[in-house]
């Protein structure tokens, strides 16, 4: 199986806060003008424009250096015993998401062990694009897709496009998108609300 990292196994409460507080905006007003953007279905870079900040990238780096990387605390209190338990029950491991390369190591050094890990930023191309899934399939030596169960927490960028490459998808309905996007075309395998619950109910993502 393969998990996304933002708000699957990583809380991104922090980065947000970061970004609010670099480019000088209330943190409110930042979480709030960003779950409008998800709620319209725009791309989450549109909350800078609404910011007036459309200089936002040459930010990237003051953002990145008070950010300072994951820390275990960001980390769901789940994310650690979940992997754990899906290793214990037989499941292989991968860790494939849409961030910069240097959260690799990162996630890394707090523990989260899996068989394959990749971070787009590295890859050269990141969800929803058909790529990035072939490319997922390819790093976790080409197995049957149907075998295969992608969880994340977006409609978009998770379920969709995995459930497309003919993986199972596993919704979680956590963070922003996880609570506001609608998987309208009924394609996630199974929804949970937690990793602890996934723990619990994975069989299900591959019952016909
Ligand atoms: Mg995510």
């Amino acid at each position: 199986m393969c998990l996304d990292v933002g708000e699957c196994l990583v809380d991104e409460t922090r980065v947000w806060s970061t970004w609010a507080d670099v480019l000088g905006v209330p943190r409110f007003t930042l979480m709030a003008t960003l779950g409008g953007c998800v709620a319209r279905g725009e791309d989450h870079e549109r909350v800078f424009d609404r910011l007036g900040r459309s200089d936002w990238r040459a930010l990237e780096s003051e953002k990145e250096a008070a950010f300072g990387g994951f820390r275990s605390g960001d980390l769901y209190p789940d994310a650690l015993p979940t992997l754990a338990r899906l290793r214990q029950g037989g499941y292989r491991l991968a860790v494939i998401a849409n961030q910069p390369a240097a959260r690799h190591g990162q996630l890394a050094a707090l523990g989260v062990n899996a068989d394959v890990m990749a971070m787009s930023g590295r890859l050269g191309v990141a969800k929803p694009d058909p790529a990035f899934f072939a490319r997922a399939l390819e790093l976790m030596a080409s197995p049957d897709p149907a075998d295969v169960a992608y969880v994340g927490d977006r409609v978009d960028n998770d379920v969709r496009p995995a459930a497309a490459a003919g993986m199972r998808a596993v919704r979680i309905r956590r963070g922003p998108w996880g609570l506001l996007q609608d998987d309208t075309d009924g394609v996630a395998a199974l929804v949970v609300g937690s990793l602890d619950e996934l723990a619990a109910r994975m069989p299900e993502a591959f019952t016909p």
